[in-house]
């Protein structure tokens, strides 16, 4: 991690946005970004601009030498003049078969201490992020809006009382095993869940990867146009946020406040639920998720996996409840157990 610079003229610099030309590809760009951003989130609102994405991304500066290789360094701690240009060396991945094979390195789940998780979720500013994400993210609607041949676009939807934010990758599909098609490596009963599911959840998906490989992927596996449900919205990597731990540095994640803030009139903490199998993911929301078991080596588990069946109990169990928030989902196994059990006897 760089030591602080003492050439950084402005004492209030971590809130302070910072103007910065990035030239890439004979191109220049203007990148908004924030001194308690760091390094990787200003390759993210980069990529938003050139599709390059930050893993590709090499940036060069005048005079700081490598601390820009260094993803979790605040901008706050580099002498940055809006004066100076920075340079981007990057490609776009055109071919994305590339970001299917490495869109994530394997990376295990780590607990953070309850007191820790609770400070990142309160932190001031984890909120600002947040909000900045909130103003910048453009979501991805695959049918709420439809053009219509008359040239206008209407709006055809009836939301469910409920909201289901799906990850793609071990949650419902194995993206690290290979097979001739896609479809031998997608989790088993995915398609009779979201069914079943759609009856009283909107569906979301979100992958930490780009838009076209999550559509890509899914409309391989037949799921956005399956005529049994609909997908709300799909959401990407650039609708994360990086936040700060002490135990374990800066990682992404996924944060629910941003659906939220976008449709307040229809999702909120309430009525909204979180699958994933990286329980990171829910540090900003850790009341909306549920951490699943991932599905890996799709082809050794494919016949015995059934979470999906006993997810659907669960989802469907819970969706009767006001306030899914006050359940813990750590142990949604037991509630449907327990729910069963209760029906059985009634
Ligand atoms: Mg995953």
């Amino acid at each position: 991690m760089a030591a602080a610079t003492s050439s950084v003229s402005t004492s209030s610099i971590t809130e302070e946005e910072l103007t910065l030309t990035v030239k890439w590809s004979g191109k220049e760009y203007t990148v908004r970004v924030c001194g308690d951003d760091s390094v990787g989130e200003l390759k993210r609102r980069i990529c938003e601009l050139t599709n390059v994405m930050p893993k590709r991304q090499k940036l060069l500066y005048p005079k700081i030498g490598n601390k820009l290789a260094d993803d979790s360094v605040l901008l706050s701690q580099l002498p940055l003049k809006s004066s100076l240009k920075m340079t981007m060396i990057g490609t776009v991945e055109d071919d994305i078969i590339v970001d299917q094979v490495d869109s994530s390195e394997v990376v295990d789940d780590f607990e953070l201490g309850q007191d820790e998780a609770v400070d990142i979720k309160d932190k001031e500013v984890n909120k600002q992020k947040l909000r900045r994400r909130i103003d910048q993210y453009k979501f991805y609607f695959s049918f709420i809006r439809i053009l219509e041949p008359d040239g206008k676009y209407y709006v055809y939807y009836v939301p469910r009382e409920k909201a289901a934010v799906l990850d793609i990758d071990y949650t419902l599909f194995d993206h690290r095993s290979t097979a001739e098609n896609p479809l031998e490596l997608m989790r088993p009963y995915l398609h009779e869940f979201l069914t079943a599911v759609y009856a009283e959840y909107d569906i979301m998906i979100w992958s930490a990867t780009r838009l076209k490989w999550i559509e890509l992927k899914m409309g391989q596996l037949g799921v956005l146009n399956n005529p049994n449900y609909k997908i709300t919205a799909l959401l990407d990597h650039l609708a994360m946020i990086t936040v700060q731990s002490d135990s374990r540095g800066i990682f992404d994640c996924k944060p629910l406040g941003l659906i939220w803030a976008q449709f307040p009139e229809f999702y909120n903490p309430k009525n909204t639920i979180m699958f994933d199998d990286l329980r990171r993911n829910f540090v900003m929301n850790p009341q909306n998720g549920l951490t699943i078991k991932p599905f890996r080596k799709a082809h050794a588990n494919r016949d015995s996996d059934q979470e999906l069946v006993k997810l659907t109990q669960y989802l469907l169990a819970i969706a009767e409840l006001d306030d899914l928030s006050t359940l813990n989902h750590e142990n949604w196994e037991f509630f449907a157990e327990d729910n069963t059990k209760r029906r059985r006897h009634a």
